[in-house]
Order: C-alpha cells, then sequence, then structure tokens
C-alpha cells in the first residue's frame, strides 16, 4: 500500500507539489490526470525517491521513502517505473537490456537474468525480439520492453508516467493492452496519461490534479461521468473534445 500525506515539494523557489495526500491500495489502479506542468510527474519520482520532498511523509508498504535510514536501492525494487521514453542500450539486444537489472541489482547469475528476462518479455508479447537490437523495434514494441525491464525486477508497484505519449496513434493500443493485462494479474498501479478512455476502463479511481494538489478524486463514472469541480469538468471536457 502508497501512503501519501501532506506532501510538499519545491524546485528552488517554486512550490510544486503543494500538500497532497493519496491512498493507494494493493491491486489497485489509480490514473492521474491534469494539466501539464501541474506536478504529476513530480509526484511518480517522489514516491520512489528519485525526488526528495520538503514536508509531509511517503510510506510504501509501511517504509518511510524519504527517511534517512531507507535504503532507497532496495526500495525501488519494489517499485518499477516506466516513462515516456527509455533509452535502451543500443548494442545490446532486448534480452540483454531487460537482463541488466536482474543481473546489476538483484546479483542474479547469467542463466538466471536470462531465464526472468526471456519469461517477462514473452509476458508483454515480445518472445519473437529476444533477439533483435532495440533500434529495429517499433515504438510500441520498445516501450512493451521497458515494461519487460521494469517487470524483471519482480516490483509489487508500477508506474507509469505518459508511457504512450510519444508513440504514433497505430501503437498506442498495444501498449495500454499490455497494462491492461498487468491490472488485471492485480498489479498494483499509478498511471499518469492523457488516455481518458484507458483511465475510465481500467482504473479503479482517478484523481485529477490541479496546481499542485488533487483537486478532485473519485471513481471513473464520477470523474468523467459528473465531476463535482469545475477544474475537474473543464479538462476533463477539454480532453474529450
Ligand atoms: P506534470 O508531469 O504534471 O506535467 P511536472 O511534475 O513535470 O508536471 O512539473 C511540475 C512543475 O515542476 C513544472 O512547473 C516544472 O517546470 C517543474 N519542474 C519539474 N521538474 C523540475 C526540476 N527538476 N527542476 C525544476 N523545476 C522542475
Ligand atoms: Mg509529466
Amino acid at each position: 500500500m502508497i501512503e501519501i500525506s501532506n506532501v510538499h515539494k519545491s524546485f528552488g523557489d517554486v512550490e510544486v507539489l503543494k500538500g497532497v495526500s493519496l491512498t493507494v491500495e494493493k491491486g489497485e489502479v489509480l490514473s492521474l490526470i491534469g494539466g501539464s506542468g501541474s506536478g504529476k510527474s513530480t509526484l511518480l519520482m517522489c514516491i520512489n525517491g528519485l525526488e526528495p520532498i520538503n514536508a509531509g511523509r511517503i510510506l510504501v508498504d509501511d517504509i518511510d521513502v524519504h527517511a534517512r535510514n531507507t535504503n532507497l536501492n532496495k526500495l525501488r525494487q519494489k517499485i518499477g517505473i516506466v516513462f515516456q521514453q527509455w533509452n535502451a542500450f543500443p548494442h545490446l539486444t532486448v534480452l540483454e537490456n531487460v537482463m541488466i537489472a536482474p543481473r546489476k541489482v538483484l546479483g542474479k547469475g547469467k542463466s538466471e537474468a536470462e531465464a526472468i528476462a526471456t519469461e517477462k518479455l514473452r509476458h508483454v508479447g515480445l518472445s519473437e525480439k529476444l533477439h533483435v537490437y532495440p533500434s529495429k523495434l517499433s515504438g510500441g514494441q520498445q516501450q512493451r520492453m521497458a515494461i519487460a525491464r521494469a517487470l524483471a525486477m519482480s516490483p509489487d508497484y508500477m508506474l507509469f508516467d505518459e508511457v504512450t505519449s510519444a508513440l504514433d496513434p497505430q501503437l498506442v493500443g498495444e501498449v495500454l493492452d499490455t497494462m491492461r493485462m498487468l491490472s488485471s494479474e492485480g498489479m498494483t498501479m499509478i498511471v499518469v496519461t492523457h488516455e481518458m478512455s484507458f483511465a475510465r476502463e481500467v482504473s479503479n479511481r482517478v484523481a485529477f490534479f490541479h496546481k499542485g494538489l488533487i483537486h478532485e478524486i473519485g471513481a471513473p463514472e464520477q470523474i468523467f461521468g459528473n465531476p463535482l469541480r469545475e477544474e475537474t469538468r473543464a479538462f476533463v471536457q477539454s480532453s474529450a473534445r
């Protein structure tokens, strides 16, 4: 379970998160929507300790992410993160790229790391691509490789930050299908997305981020069908277009 209480985060003089509180239960899919610059990516970075916070607290399975004595490397093994783009090592095959973390971070031997990577790549539908170089993959396949790479650490949580935003429209579906599959398997996920139909269909709850705060949070039917707040309504309408 992820418990975020009253988190404040500034870059220099600019306060980007202004007291964010949020709980994500095991097995839940939470979508984060909201305008550009509202703080969504920053929140994800704070959850896995890539960014320090100025006040408040984030607990992941009761581990205080920002406590001085927290082992961040260990914590990050629990939390997979996939970004808009991941630059795989171009001189390594798809399989070799996915093997890196199990080998280097988990200390697995070569054959075990290979077995893990092969299994995760199969899971995202890339069994045919194990021995090709990343540049030979489509954008959608590259994002599925990035998901496999995160899964190779056997995380308990997955964070997705606009993973389909850089893709040609015809490639978006295959990546969303992979995420849908993970959610149906019970993966706990926080998904920053512009894909409103995905957020509506797959999420248990949707949080609308506005000016560094969760302005409204609720079931997808509420947020998309009957938002309580004016700004939510305006955002959802403009995104529907
Ligand atoms: P979103 O993901 O919702 O578009 P971000 O979390 O990326 O928003 O950014 C929120 C605000 O924080 C923006 O104004 C952005 O310019 C600023 N910001 C993000 N990262 C940094 C950084 N590393 N240094 C300074 N400002 C940053
Ligand atoms: Mg962002």
